[in-house]
């Protein structure tokens, strides 16, 4: 063969490559961009020694309040009617635990159950929300997830549970998610951005949350819980609690078809994840609310443990499980897509009672989803 044909040759060869490349190419969906740089950043400081292990009812757990706060005003989120600088404080009444007065595991505070004949002492707490303003006012989406974590575990020589999995990384997930929004022209629907108070101590957060506007409203609910850790099934998955109950999971697995990640039904159906969470508060009252989580909670050693640091995360795989949840929420942010509808009375009564019996039967009663 001579060098000209060669290149001849050369050339039909790489124009072939490129005749079979170029459609893959322009028909396969990215995942967005979500900048790992910025969640290694904001996990670090969540789960920092500094905030002690974010016990809501300890100052500490406003502290990571005010940071997510800044973070949200970095972002330019708008503020929520009712909010001060982006928190939504409230008080809550809560009666120390036991014989021995308060403060026995979490560094302040008791359980929410209650116990014996101690005074119940009011405490300040907060959500951190914030919010973009879509062309409808009246429809919201909602992005969460539960800040606080169990604080302070007397014993070993590290007592601070830094709670990086749980749920630092949820938290991280919906700063993230802000900022990507934020960077998108105007949604048809209005998008909040929540973090609550308080799930790992009875879920004071969401419960004053969902007081403070018609839960009709709610479009659908994406609660983020521990995404830090790949789940049993591998990366680049994702499950959802209450898969079932709503036409949610069906609609985040549409939209990121074609790409390398999926969702699929929380793979733990005996442990009722799906009301182990703030979740449950909102889809009581019928909001498509569901958890998103990628944790191997049956296997995980750091789970609720002072070990629970940001080193025994995957942050790779965070920061893609956030990606995916941009795209996966892309629908239903356009309008062009409705969840049907929680039905209250099958998330109500018996199931809630068996589970409540449980947690109250659980050395970990405070521990809900995480
Ligand atoms: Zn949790």
């Amino acid at each position: 063969m001579t060098a000209s044909r060669r290149a001849r040759n050369l050339c039909v060869v790489a124009a072939l490559a490129a005749l079979v490349a170029a459609p893959v190419r322009a028909i396969a969906p990215q995942l967005p961009d979500i900048d790992r740089a910025s969640v290694e950043r904001v996990i670090r400081v969540l789960a920092d020694d500094d905030m002690e292990g974010r016990s809501a009812f300890s100052p500490a757990a406003m502290r990571a309040a005010a940071f997510i706060a800044e973070e949200f005003a970095d972002i330019g989120l708008e503020q929520v009617p009712g909010s001060e600088g982006y928190l939504q404080r409230f008080t809550a009444a809560l009666r120390a635990r036991g014989r021995g007065g308060r403060g026995g595991r979490g560094g302040g505070g008791g359980g929410a159950a209650g116990g014996g004949a101690a005074p119940a002492e009011e405490y300040e707490l907060a959500n951190v929300v914030g919010m973009i303003s879509g062309n409808r006012s009246e429809e919201f989406v909602l992005f969460s997830a539960h800040y606080d974590h169990i604080g302070i575990r007397p014993g070993g020589e590290d007592m601070i549970a830094n709670g990086a999995n749980d749920n630092a990384s949820g938290t991280t997930a919906v700063i993230e998610l802000a900022r990507y929004f934020k960077g998108r022209p105007k949604p048809e629907r209005t998008l909040l951005f929540v973090a609550f108070t308080a799930e790992e101590r009875g879920g004071f957060g969401s419960r004053h949350f969902s007081e403070q506007l018609d839960p009709d409203q709610i479009v659908a609910m994406f609660n983020i819980e521990m995404i830090g850790k790949p789940a049993v099934s591998g990366p680049n998955t994702a499950w959802i609690t209450g898969f079932e109950r709503s036409s949610f999971g069906e609609i985040l697995q549409q939209a990121v078809e074609g790409t390398p990640y999926e969702f699929y039904a929380d793979p733990y159906p005996d442990q009722n994840l799906f009301l182990r969470s703030d979740n449950a508060t909102l889809a009581r009252l019928g909001v498509p609310a569901h958890t998103i989580s990628t944790t191997p909670i049956d296997v995980d050693p750091d789970y609720h443990q002072v070990t629970d640091h940001v080193e025994t995360l995957d942050l790779d795989h965070m920061t893609d499980t956030i990606r995916a949840i941009a795209m996966a929420g892309a629908t239903i942010v356009s309008g062009e897509a409705t969840p049907t509808r929680v039905d209250p009375d099958s998330v109500r009564r018996r199931q809630d009672a068996s589970v409540l019996l449980k947690l109250i039967l659980s050395p970990e009663f405070e521990g809900r989803l995480g």
